[in-house]
């Protein structure tokens, strides 16, 4: 069901088995400072003593300048990069840092009542939404997981005295609590052998116009490392401040800037989804962790104000408290790598969380990296092709996102209008212009498809762009089929029979924490999705 969100031509990294560098070798990289302690910092840290365990890799962070501390939806290649690629250990994953389940993102948004369902597995059209334009006049009851969302249920089920889990069957992601993670992980680096320093950097010293020679710190002394990842989140303190590596904003295509957070009580249900709503300036996430639901309203500044923003907010979760404001810019810096200087995280770019993507960038990002990275400063660098790759997969985002505004009609205020009217979507303009003559785009020909990827990337691939416009009405003549009706009401009469019988997330998450045994099948099961990610398949399909 699930595809790669990684268009075809972007596929050619595979990890290679990576060999230390020649001892005698005077430019060889062995030492590695990864600035930053936020999930960037941690996750870069803890991939590369997994797959370079001869790096000698020192983690610096500032204990008086904090993590961003937001950031809890995910998508599903996050589980193996988290279990397969830098083995952290599902159980005791599960226990402490207490994930729940996403089945993806249901969006209260365009023209239909029951807003868009936008589930992991778009992409397998499992139930059909031809049929489901034809019967509802909506493209929701497409796939089992988007019906599975419907119903706030998941595909988890006690048959007699068993429990049947169908979880490892179809992909889906965590929500997770973004401090109880950050703290997760900092227990690993002693374990892992990283080095920690709790240390402010002042001032960066370069050589040549790319070339960080050291590092000094507040209230003195010096670091040097061969080789800086700067994971310093918006400050950018390295490839932003000392390398002063130019900015191209995303502003044009995406109009907020800040985010209101706040906790509210939980729904009777734990959602199998991330929820986000439309409101007056912007949207409004909501997230379940295990006690309550953690929300934010992602909203342009100049379109309104703080007060104004909080009473919306009430008005929609009137349990609302704990109220956090968080500024954020929207774009990318040129470069990704330059010189000795590699940045992950905020610290390159960010694009808002509407569609759950920057610890999957940051993922991509990182196991991208490691089979480029060189052994020595000597040898050639996969620099420009590591800049160009990650350039790309952005600037796709941008675009992706862009048509999740300018084609939402659901309110009708100033923010709307004018996003409507002006918002840049150039770069996917020739992608809508095929949809419009015949949709959604994965039903076309092959060779249709082909020429739409390789002139507009989307990141999300072609599913995710008929998942918005079908599920916006953007104006569309519909290919047909000549699959008689009852074809498609018999799949649907047949899963909504496996929906009716499956398990609220509640009474699923207990059957996980009780019987571990439904976590090891998932996480490492011969058939099971998350293998297949570990295993890396999703990057070579
Ligand atoms: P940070 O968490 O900001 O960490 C920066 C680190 O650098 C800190 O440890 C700090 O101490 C250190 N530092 C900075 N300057 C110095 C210095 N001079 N000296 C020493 N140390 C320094 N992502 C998702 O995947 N899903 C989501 O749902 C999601 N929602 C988000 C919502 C909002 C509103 C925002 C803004 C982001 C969201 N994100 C989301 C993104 C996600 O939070 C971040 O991408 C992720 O946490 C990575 O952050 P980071 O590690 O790059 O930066």
């Amino acid at each position: 069901g699930w595809r790669s969100p990684i268009a075809d031509h972007e596929l050619a990294h595979l990890p290679a088995d990576r060999t230390p560098p020649r001892e005698d070798d005077p430019k060889a990289v062995r030492r590695v400072g990864v600035i930053g302690g936020g999930t960037a910092g941690y996750l870069t840290a803890l991939a590369l003593r997994a797959k370079m365990p001869w790096l000698e890799v020192t983690l610096v962070e500032s204990s008086k300048i904090p993590v961003i501390g937001v950031g809890e939806a995910t998508t599903p290649p996050l589980m193996a990069f988290l279990h397969h690629y830098i083995g952290i250990d599902p159980h005791d994953f599960l226990e402490r840092v207490q994930p729940t389940w996403k089945l993806g993102i249901l969006f209260d948004w365009g023209p239909f009542k029951d807003g868009i369902m936008g589930p992991f597995d778009w992409g397998s059209n499992s139930i059909g939404v031809l049929g489901s334009m034809a019967t509802r006049n909506d493209p929701n009851a497409y796939t089992l997981q988007s019906l599975f969302m419907m119903a706030n249920k998941v595909p988890v089920f006690q048959v007699d005295d068993k429990i049947v889990s169908m979880m490892s069957d179809i992909p889906f992601a965590y929500h997770l609590e973004n401090m109880r993670l950050v703290n997760y992980l900092s227990q690993f680096v002693t374990e892992r052998g990283i080095k920690h320093i709790d240390a402010e950097i002042e001032d960066v010293t370069l050589s040549g116009e790319d070339w960080v020679e050291s590092l000094r710190l507040k209230g003195g002394g010096e670091l040097n490392f061969d080789l800086y990842i700067d994971c310093t989140g918006f400050r950018s303190v390295l490839l932003g401040k000392a390398l002063q590596t130019p900015y191209i904003s995303f502003a044009d295509s995406l109009y907020t800037d800040t985010a209101i957070t706040a906790y509210v009580d939980q729904s009777e249900a734990i959602e199998p989804y991330t929820r986000a709503t439309t409101m007056d300036a912007g949207w409004c996430w909501k997230i379940p962790v295990p006690d309550e639901d953690h929300i934010g309203y992602v909203h342009s500044a100049a379109h309104i104000d703080p007060d104004s923003a909080m009473d919306e907010i009430k008005r929609l979760y009137p349990s609302a408290r704990e109220f956090k404001t968080v500024r954020f810019r929207t774009g990318r810096h040129e470069k990704i790598w330059r010189g000795n200087v590699i940045a992950m995280g905020n610290s390159y770019a960010f694009v808002e969380p509407l569609e759950s993507s920057s610890l999957l960038m940051l993922a991509f990002s990182i196991m991208s990296l490691i089979p480029l990275l060189p052994n020595s400063w000597a040898e050639p660098t996969a620099r420009e092709v590591f800049n160009k790759l990650t350039a790309e997969r952005w600037d796709g985002m941008r675009w992706f996102l862009a048509i999740h505004y300018k084609y939402n009609q659901r309110r009708d205020t100033e923010f709307w209008r004018q996003v409507r009217d002006n918002a840049d979507v150039s770069g996917i303009q020739p992608l809508l212009d095929v949809y419009a003559g015949g949709a959604p785009l994965h039903l076309r020909d092959p060779l249709t498809r082909r020429f739409v990827r390789a002139t507009a990337p989307t990141f999300y691939e072609l599913d995710g762009v008929d998942c918005m416009l079908l599920g916006q009405g953007y104006p569309a003549k519909l290919v047909t089929t000549n699959e008689p009706l009852e074809a498609w009401q018999r799949r649907k009469d047949a899963a909504d029979a496996l929906v009716a019988r499956s398990m609220t997330q509640r009474q699923a998450l207990e059957a996980f924490h009780k019987h571990p045994e439904l976590t090891e099948s998932l996480v490492y099961g011969r058939h099971s999705w998350v293998t297949g990610y570990g295993e890396q398949r999703w990057l070579q399909q």
